[in-house]
């Protein structure tokens, strides 16, 4: 691809966006609903902290516009992670499989857990783990046995005889994984299947919400997500029992009382405060005209890539994405890095797609299988500047 070609998709991004000059963002959040009365109610009630009635507005209208039964928020989506794999009982000596191609907070999660990750690849046309891939991994490298203590079925890791505890998916930059075969082959084995669905907010995967698949589901509210509450995260469950105790273990496990103190277990101070649910919900107010924003800017740069012939990520059969970041598809590394270069020189954000998982320091010993299409997608992606417009 020439310099010519580079030019000519800077051009358009900044037509886009109407920015002619200066900074095109990849990703900014829009304030244009009720976020400032609701924070100018939060702060005259004086309950900015963690009590106030916008949090539990907020977990109501997720829940509800999720379609799930129980939604609890944190303060990040990086422990609504950690909080998640502890909840259902991940813990030392266990192992926890995910993609390679993700944001290092899921890795970092599994390791808060003292679990060990094992990264498995992804597909090419959905960007998340592969069901098959999965499926395979699981019957060459596993025992699958009757807890006689619990009777609960087990799956162990022939080699390191450690416990398979959790399947960890991701759906990568908002496109739906193949979820519900991910979910069937785990639960094969007993495994429990913890949805990342942190960048998913508003993506279907046959008509359902992403998140809501698994036992668990996080997302996160962070300044770059399509919803944000400036920093946040909140888990999604129809398990309300599991639902309950997990909002007591973000409250410090702290029983109910009016005056006395005590904590039955270990818990956490998860909660998120009530100012940033206050904008949580005015932005969960909007979400339709932001959805609808990026999804018609996703359209016509599949319109304008189809036009200079290069290749622009669609999603998936069976899914209604997001479309949180989108992305193109260059020839190889080499075009990578100069287009990044070139982009980012001229002022518009690019970016690569995370380094894998597996080529950081502290993952690198982690057990990985073949990973041709994870590699395939670090050497080639970009992603281009994808703010909704209203
Ligand atoms: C953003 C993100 C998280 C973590 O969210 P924070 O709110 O920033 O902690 C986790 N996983 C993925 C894939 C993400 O993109």
């Amino acid at each position: 691809m020439d310099h010519n070609k580079f030019k000519q998709i800077v051009d358009f991004i900044r037509e886009q966006y109407s920015i002619p000059s200066g900074l095109v963002p990849l990703h900014s959040p829009i304030f244009c609903g009720n976020e400032k009365k609701y924070l100018n109610e939060c702060i005259d009630s004086t309950f900015v902290s963690s009590v106030g009635e916008f949090v539990e507005k907020f977990e109501n209208t997720v829940a509800q516009y999720t379609g799930t039964a129980k939604a609890i928020v944190t303060v990040n989506g990086t422990n609504a992670l950690h909080l998640a794999l502890t909840s259902i009982g991940v813990n030392t000596n266990d192992e926890v499989i995910t993609q390679p191609v993700t944001f290092v907070a899921t890795a970092n999660a599994i390791a808060y857990s003292n679990a060990h990750p094992v990264f498995l690849d992804i597909d090419r046309d959905t960007l998340g783990l592969s069901p098959e891939k999965l499926n395979t991994w699981l019957e060459k490298n596993t025992i699958t046995r009757i807890e006689p203590s619990t009777k609960q079925q087990v799956t162990l890791n022939k080699t390191t005889h450690r416990r398979i505890a959790a399947v960890v998916p991701m759906h990568t930059f908002g496109h739906p994984c193949r979820i519900d075969e991910i979910v069937e082959i785990s639960n094969k084995y007993g495994i429990e299947v913890v949805e990342d669905a942190a960048e998913s907010l508003g993506s279907l995967y046959k008509g359902k919400h992403t998140g809501t698949f698994g036992k668990l589901g996080i997302l996160s509210f962070n300044g770059n997500k399509i919803v944000t509450t400036g920093g946040g995260g909140m888990i999604l469950t129809n398990d309300t029992h599991l639902g309950t105790k997990i909002k007591h273990l973000t409250t410090q496990a702290k029983m109910p009382h009016p005056w006395e103190f005590y904590h039955d277990e270990i818990g956490y101070n998860y909660r998120m405060p009530n100012i940033n649910a206050a904008i949580g919900l005015a932005q969960m107010e909007n979400i339709e005209k932001f959805l609808a924003s990026k999804r018609g800017i996703a359209k016509s740069y599949q319109q304008f890539f189809k036009s200079i012939g290069i290749e622009f990520f669609v999603e998936p059969k069976n899914a209604h994405s997001n479309y949180w970041l989108n992305l193109i598809i260059l020839k190889n590394r080499n075009e990578r890095n100069k287009f990044l270069e070139y982009s980012n020189k001229n002022g518009v954000v690019t970016r690569p797609v995370w380094t894998l998982m597996n080529k950081l320091p502290m993952f690198k010993d982690a057990q990985t299988d073949n990973l041709e299409n994870s590699e395939w997608l670090e050497d080639r992606a970009v992603n281009i500047p994808s703010s909704a417009r209203l």
